[in-house]
């Protein structure tokens, strides 16, 4: 029988350490996008391997073949007791513009009682949270622990399968469990036993062979870039509830979540609207949300007065629990090829897909 009190106090008293690991993880610069230095990355996978070597399990740097370095680790099970995997990852997206941050992106600083930093959250504080656990048991768990900790989430887990088949026998387990979720809310922990699967395209749509100028030829012929927005504005109907045919939700329960707090987490304008219908947990765990990622076309500051030929735009899905990625993506194919105005011709440049998941 374990001690719940005991051991609460024991993580309690972790906590400076596990703060303190913490913060020389988030102070590497891991990454992981193309384009960047690799080297940050490895250092941030050995620093990982050192805090749960220290925290009494037996760790290593492992390559992925090409791709960034991951940690592996593992602590036997006691006779009869099953194996548990316990999922992280190190690296870390790009900053974006350096200046639209409050304080320095790698410089761990605390404000509000919460510590702000470039992965801080995601994931590195998952890596602590698997370290701390095993720190709780003085290393020896009543369960067999296995660790992976990636080194490429942000970047794809493009070799992910790769590492998985590899290490396949070290990684086998009874259960997992990913640290690189979300709190229900501040102080509040969660479990997420469903999420929902990610697909989406890049589209391109041409609707002549080169760019002709807006005052000799606008009026009869239509510009690439207009035929892209209406397209897209097939994603939603007038609610906002996404608009692809086919598409699977379910209901969900609801929790205890205000609009008005949801609202002000994600820092929605005063006069802007919700979009969807149903109640929220539903809108946010168990029915497709449809965006527009990205759009390729000329920039406003070198506009010229021509009708654009072609443009690109990436467009994402999630998928709610109970349809399958390769359906959704499908129908999300099919439905931007329904609905592109004026006969222009529209390819699907690239597709990516990820399957829902439900325990
Ligand atoms: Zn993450």
């Amino acid at each position: 029988m374990t001690d719940v009190e005991a051991l609460r106090q024991q993580v309690a008293g972790l906590m400076p350490k596990v703060r303190q690991d913490l913060e020389r993880l988030v102070r590497i610069p891991s990454i992981s996008a193309a384009g960047y230095d690799a080297e940050p990355v490895r250092t941030s996978a050995e620093a990982t391997a050192e805090i749960l070597n220290d925290a009494g399990l037996a760790a290593r740097v492992i390559d992925g073949e090409g791709g960034h370095p991951a940690v592996i680790g593992s602590i036997s099970a006691p006779d009869g007791a099953p194996m548990v995997l316990l999922y992280a990852h190190h690296d870390v997206q790009p900053t974006g513009p350096e200046e639209l941050w409050s304080t320095p992106p790698f410089e761990p600083t605390e404000r509000d009682g919460r510590l702000f930093a470039r992965g801080a959250a995601d994931d590195k504080a998952g890596v602590m949270v698997h370290a701390a656990a095993i720190r709780a048991w003085d290393g020896r768990p009543p369960v067999g622990v296995s660790v992976f900790i990636e080194g490429e989430e942000e970047a794809g887990s493009e070799h992910l399968p790769d590492l998985l088949a590899r290490y396949a026998d070290h990684l086998r387990a009874d259960a997992v469990i990913l640290a690189d979720s979300t709190n229900w809310r501040v102080g509040q922990p969660a479990l997420t036993t469903s999420l929902r699967g990610l697909v989406g395209c890049t589209i391109e749509v041409r609707t002549l062979d080169h760019a002709v100028h807006s005052g000799m030829y606008g009026g009869p012929i239509p510009d690439a870039l207009t035929a892209l927005c209406r397209t897209l504005a097939a994603l939603h109907d007038e609610r906002g509830t996404v608009a692809v045919p086919g598409l699977k939700s379910e209901p969900s329960d609801p929790l205890d979540l205000q609009e008005d707090e949801f609202r002000a987490w994600a820092g929605v304008r005063p006069g802007v609207e919700m979009i969807g219908e149903g109640g929220l947990t539903e809108r946010l765990w168990t029915k497709p949300a449809a965006y527009v990622l990205a759009i390729d076309a000329p920039r406003t500051k070198e506009a010229p007065g021509q009708l654009v030929p072609s443009v690109r735009a990436t467009v994402g899905l999630r998928v709610a629990p109970g349809d399958s990625a390769a359906d959704a993506v499908g129908a999300l194919v099919d439905h931007l090829k329904a609905s592109v105005p004026w006969g222009a011709e529209l390819t699907v440049l690239d597709s990516f897909s990820g399957e829902p998941y439900r325990v």
